[in-house]
């Protein structure tokens, strides 16, 4: 599983949700949406835009699959319940793909303690975080399918990912330009129409 808010879904996104499924033996890879964002400034655009453009992205993609569980589940909803309901377990774990920066903040999740018996980690090292607090918390492995085995492991991809973020590209809509080479074309002209992201 690959969350996020998603605003908007970027080549960042697609490229590391395909380099943890191919790892993982070419798993398919949930991309679920986050529709209300938590630990961070709101979304700008709204959840149902932000879901419109995950399926856009993921239209040609046959392992990355749309997924609005969050979506449906309503406000009070956190990744515990997500995780618990789709039956991640200390030896049937949840595979949750993210970056370093997303990671440092998982102390502060609501239901910490219960993640950890019911996830692994895919992390991607994208800004050099410092990960502390995690090596004291999860095993960290060597090889990706060694978090298929039991919840509490963190794998780290040394693969590098597009050095693109949604902040950069809502910077770059607002100054007029909806970049090319980070969306899917279905995705900036989904943009371009509704006009999102402009001051
Ligand atoms: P924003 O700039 O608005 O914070 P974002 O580009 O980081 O957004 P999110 O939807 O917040 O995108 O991210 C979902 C997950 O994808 C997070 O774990 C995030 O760190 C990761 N991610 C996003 N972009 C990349 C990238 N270019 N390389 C690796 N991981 C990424």
């Amino acid at each position: 599983m690959l969350g996020g808010t998603f605003d908007p879904i970027h080549q960042g996104h697609i490229a590391t949700a395909k380099i943890a499924s191919k790892a993982l033996g070419n798993l398919p890879v949930a991309m679920m949406l986050a529709p209300y964002a938590r630990l961070r400034n709101p979304a700008q655009a709204t959840k149902e835009q932000r879901w419109q453009m995950v399926v856009l992205a993921c239209q040609n993609e046959d392992m990355l699959l749309p997924d609005s569980s969050e979506l449906q589940a309503g406000e009070t909803t956190r990744t515990i319940d997500t995780v618990t309901q789709l039956g991640g377990s200390q030896n049937n774990p949840i595979i949750w793909i993210l970056s370093d920066d997303a990671a440092r903040r998982l102390p502060q999740w609501v239901g910490y303690e219960d993640l950890r018996q019911r996830t692994s980690f895919f992390m991607f090292d994208r800004i050099g975080a410092d990960l502390t607090r995690l090596r004291e918390d999860f095993e960290f492995v060597s090889q990706p399918r060694d978090l298929m085995r039991r919840a509490g492991c963190i794998y780290i991809s040394n693969e590098s990912t597009p050095a693109v973020s949604a902040t950069e590209i809502r910077h770059q809509c607002a100054r007029g330009i909806v970049p090319t080479q980070w969306l899917h074309e279905d995705v900036r002209r989904f943009i371009i129409r509704q006009n999102l992201y402009v001051l």
